[in-house]
């Protein structure tokens, strides 16, 4: 099976893992995700899995991200902040999704392959942050939507601080083996949690760092479920 019939089969896939927001149905359909992974696993682009992408991270799973996007309820005329840029590709499905994304990721190498990805595919209403993105962006502040691909232990107060009234966060939150993905409204009252399910993501970590050079098998695959 060629590439473009293993990404529509992929989509009906998220369909039966509950995601049918046509919009995100819509541009994960015609992101290329093979353009964000390494060429080793080209053949797997469209798994319903997370794959390496060197310096000990992962392009998260088709699944999870199509859940995260769904919950986010981003229309076309938002400003969004995404901390873990990784690879990219759920930064492009956002960028299609929104009217623009402010991207943080704090492994320079990725930030940089990244920025090339989506240049490449001209997409240009990405703006990118080489930084710990604990902190946020607070000179793009406030954000109609935050979006985090990397887990902390509680929700990083900057970003609560960065995000508008009315607005929506979604990101995992908890220790390796113990977290979930939360969805947190900000209204007048404050800020309304509400728990989508369990997660298997990457910590989110303090700093920001030019390379993370790990020891990767070339054919390594991280555990099914983990983003
Ligand atoms: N959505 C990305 C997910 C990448 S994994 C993709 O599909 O490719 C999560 C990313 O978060 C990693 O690249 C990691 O380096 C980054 N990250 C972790 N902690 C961070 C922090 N404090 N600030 C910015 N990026 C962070």
């Amino acid at each position: 099976m060629n590439l473009s019939s293993r990404r529509i089969r992929m989509v009906m896939g998220l369909r039966r893992a509950g995601v049918n927001d046509p919009r995100v149905l819509g541009v994960m359909e015609q992101i290329e995700r093979e353009r964000f992974i390494p060429p080793a696993w080209q053949m797997d682009a469209y798994e319903d899995a997370p794959l390496p992408i060197g310096h000990g991270q992962t392009i998260s799973q088709p699944a999870v991200v199509g859940k995260m996007l769904q919950a986010l309820e981003a229309g076309p005329r938002m400003r969004v902040l995404e901390i873990g840029v990784g690879s990219g590709y759920q930064t492009a499905a956002l960028a299609r999704l929104v009217r623009a994304v402010f991207g943080i990721e704090r492994i320079k190498a990725l930030l940089s392959d990244a920025k090339l990805r989506l240049e490449e595919q001209k997409i240009d209403n990405v703006f990118l942050r080489w930084a710990d993105g604990g902190k946020g962006w607070p000179e793009g502040a406030p954000f109609d939507r935050i979006i985090a691909a990397a887990a902390a232990d509680d929700m990083p107060g900057a970003l609560a601080d960065q995000l508008k009234p009315g607005g929506i966060m979604v990101l995992p939150l908890g220790a390796a083996g113990n977290q979930s993905l939360w969805r947190i409204r900000r209204d007048d009252a404050g800020f309304q949690t509400e728990d989508l399910g369990a997660v298997a993501f990457v910590p989110f970590l303090p700093g920001a760092i030019e390379a993370n050079h790990v020891a990767e098998t070339s054919r390594y695959r991280p555990a099914q479920g983990a983003a």
